[in-house]
């Protein structure tokens, strides 16, 4: 019986980081054709970045054709980008580490949907420092659809989420312009309508504090001036997850402050 159940455990992890390396491919594939405002259905079949050589199915294989053809086109030997095979793994790893952490549940539902909103969102955020306002908001739509299954009490906790995502960046950018984007404020309206009020206060700490770590020491070597737009979306993005992994364990910290209940569907 244990044995199975642990083969059982070890099947699903492996389903989950397939099923996310395939997801992260096409959330990649999809946030690359926002950039380049092309179409995501229809005729559109995928090239090669380089040469344009329309790519079959063997050539589409999320990680391993990478890694099998050494990040190397097939046909015309340029280097295919790194941004392909990260969106795959990360994408994978998280789901499959997301899948362990709430098991089978609305909580794994609405992880999953932040984990994969939040990546499309980093990427063209990397690529053009554009974060999109249709996925950002869609992040909240979806989260805030999800909590309907726990009353309007969890919809109340996801709307001040929302207001508090927005409501912190809005007022950063009007004391300070410059620094943030508005996509960033319509980027925590969606994480912030997902994860619930409490859980928003974290994604934001854990992203500021990472883009500090990250962003300081540049502008210190002076590889980026304080007028430089930097990504923001990636911070709040990684804060968002790390808050989905430690959240529990943050709240009950700061339990005589906001209350040990977590917030659904995270109790
Ligand atoms: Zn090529």
């Amino acid at each position: 019986m244990e044995l199975n159940a642990g083969l059982n455990g070890i099947m699903v992890i492996v389903a989950a980081f397939v099923g996310g390396a395939c997801i992260g491919s096409f959330i990649n594939a999809t946030a690359m054709r926002t950039v380049a405002e092309k179409k995501w259905w229809g005729n559109e079949r995928s090239v090669c970045d380089t040469c344009g050589h329309e790519l079959c199915a063997r050539d589409l294989v999320p990680i391993l054709s990478y890694s099998l053809l050494g990040g190397k086109c097939r046909y015309c030997g340029a280097k295919i980008g790194i941004r392909h095979f990260a969106a795959e793994i990360i994408s994978g790893l998280l789901t499959a580490a997301l899948a362990v952490r709430w098991g089978p549940s609305l909580a794994l539902a609405l992880s999953l949907v932040i984990l994969w909103l939040s990546l499309f969102n980093s990427m063209t955020d990397m690529e053009n420092g554009f974060i999109y306002d249709v996925p950002a908001v869609a992040l909240g739509i979806v989260g805030l659809g999800l909590r309907l299954a726990g009353g309007w009490p969890a919809v109340l906790e996801g709307i001040l989420g929302a207001a508090l995502g927005f409501g912190f960046i809005a007022l950063i950018i009007l004391i300070k312009p410059g620094g943030m984007g508005w996509g960033d404020a319509m980027l925590m309206i969606g994480i912030g309508g997902a994860v619930g009020w409490k859980y928003c206060i974290f994604c934001l700490y854990f992203g500021f504090l990472i883009g500090g770590i990250v962003i300081l020491p540049l502008m210190l070597k002076k590889k980026l001036k304080r007028k430089d737009a930097v990504p923001l979306g990636p911070f709040l993005a990684i804060g968002s997850l790390l808050t989905l992994f430690t959240g529990n364990v943050l709240v009950s910290r700061f339990a005589a402050l906001i209350g040990s209940y977590p917030g659904w569907p995270w109790g």
